[in-house]
């Protein structure tokens, strides 16, 4: 058995290249050797707590939740991309489901208002 394929997946997790310049870095340095730009490191993952925030967010303001979807659907990490769909996912679970309710609601309200000469 020849171990190329682990060989490649180590350099390619230990380096990393700007994303200023481009030149190769140490994936975890926070500021560029070489243009001395800070590094936004995608490869942490996101925190629980983020998380939560994130998805609270997207439940309640529904469409505010797609800037997550397009901040780390094409990130370097799993988990930020997996957060991102699920997020899509919520996103478009709760428009329809605002679009159901909210068609019932005027459903009711115009057979309330047929019903109301009646009341007199
Ligand atoms: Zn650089």
């Amino acid at each position: 058995m020849f171990c190329v394929g682990d060989y490649s997946t180590k350099t390619a997790l230990n380096n990393v290249k700007c994303q200023f310049c481009h030149k190769e870095i140490t994936q975890n340095s926070l500021y560029c050797a070489f243009c001395g730009q800070k590094q936004e490191n995608t490869n942490i993952p996101l925190s629980t707590a983020e998380k939560i925030k994130i998805y609270t967010i997207t439940v309640l303001l529904a469409p505010i939740g797609l800037y997550w979807f397009f901040k780390y659907y094409k990130s370097t990490s799993n988990d930020k991309r997996n957060t991102a769909y699920w997020v899509l996912g919520i996103t478009i679970a709760v428009i329809v489901l605002t679009l159901y309710i909210s068609a019932d609601f005027y459903r009711g309200l115009s057979l309330y208002e047929t019903s109301i000469p009646n009341l007199y």
